[in-house]
């Protein structure tokens, strides 16, 4: 399989886990502010709880991908075992189902 999936797949792991790092950091930083600015804090936590879990499931799907590369099995259907498109996977290259599988 083409050695420059994997680097991409490699590269945005490094970028998850640093979003990810980012995000906890934030949250940190966010408890000591003071009682009249809570309702925005929280309002903020909510958006930054949405992108934290975004992103730690894409780090999963990333992750998942780099084990089946890994164990020669990157670009088949983990349903069917079928081939999956490979326009599909260059849009979505840590995509683990083909187009059947994925309805
Ligand atoms: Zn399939």
């Amino acid at each position: 399989m083409n050695k420059a999936i994997l680097d991409s797949l490699l590269e945005k792991k490094v970028e998850l886990k640093q979003r990810i790092n980012a995000i906890e950091a934030d949250f940190k930083k966010g408890r000591s502010q003071d009682f009249s600015e809570q309702t925005s804090e929280n309002e903020n936590n909510e958006v930054l709880n949405e992108i934290h879990h975004e992103a730690k499931i894409e780090l999963d799907l990333v992750t998942q991908a780099i084990s089946r590369f890994e164990k020669d099995e990157y670009g088949l259907c983990s349903q069917c075992t079928a081939p999956i498109n490979p326009e599909r996977l260059r849009i979505l290259p840590y995509i683990d189902t083909c187009i059947n599988c994925a309805k």
